[in-house]
């Protein structure tokens, strides 16, 4: 069977770490995609073509079946629901946490707080979860700048070694959530071209095991 199978990427750590993981599915892109301008890459095999996007377009290109699968970070998934497609492989890869912070040594005061986050459903379940009532005011880069500028009282972002907090004065708070980058299908493409998906998610998996 000759189906086509897309793939929708990042550029960036997801990409870095999800490439060694294709290379172990047989799946190798024809040229280095991190030097390309290109959107679009053929691969060594002919009916498998990468595609790279923005990490919120991957959810979409595969919801709507624009992409056959896609990787994208399960902060991505929780923030822009993931309906439409599965889930089948938590690839364990581009690892970090989604924390509220603040400044450091500066308690938290009493009352209706302002949080400033990109994540803005994440964070509004999150709150209301915890029965804490905020104004939730959307940013989509430099969150850390948000409380040393008084905009906000609180950020929710991701957080991995923790040293962009650190480095502008801020501490991370409390855990909201574990995550990592999930292998995304598209669930028409699964059933029409399980076989082959199948091995692809089969392959993957092994690799990521090792
Ligand atoms: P760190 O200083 O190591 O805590 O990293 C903080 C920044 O790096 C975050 O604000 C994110 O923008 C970015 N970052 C860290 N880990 C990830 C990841 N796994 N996926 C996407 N962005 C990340």
């Amino acid at each position: 069977m000759n189906q086509t199978l897309t793939i929708a990427l990042t550029k960036g750590r997801i990409m870095d770490e999800t490439l060694p993981l294709l290379a172990a599915a047989g799946i190798e892109p024809l040229e280095d995609i991190a030097r390309s301008r290109k959107l679009v890459f053929d691969t060594n095999q002919d009916n498998v073509r990468l595609l790279v996007l923005r990490g919120a377009d991957v959810p979409t290109y595969v919801q709507f079946g624009a992409a056959d699968m896609g990787v994208s970070g399960k902060d991505t998934l929780m923030e822009n629901g993931a309906d439409g497609l599965y889930e089948p492989l938590d690839l364990n890869i581009a690892r970090c946490k989604l924390m509220t912070a603040a400044i450091k040594d500066v308690p938290t005061r009493p009352g209706r707080i302002r949080v400033a986050t990109k994540y803005v459903n994440i964070a509004k379940q999150y709150y209301a979860s915890q029965g804490r009532q905020v104004d939730i005011i959307k940013l989509y880069g430099a969150m850390e700048l948000a409380p040393i500028m008084q905009l906000a009282d609180e950020i929710v972002d991701i957080v991995d070694t923790g040293n962009t907090l650190r480095a502008n004065g801020l501490e991370p708070r409390d855990f909201i959530a574990d995550i990592s980058s999930r292998l995304i299908v598209n669930k028409a493409s699964m059933k029409m071209k399980h076989i082959k998906i199948q091995r692809v998610i089969d392959d993957i998996a092994k690799a990521v095991a090792k």
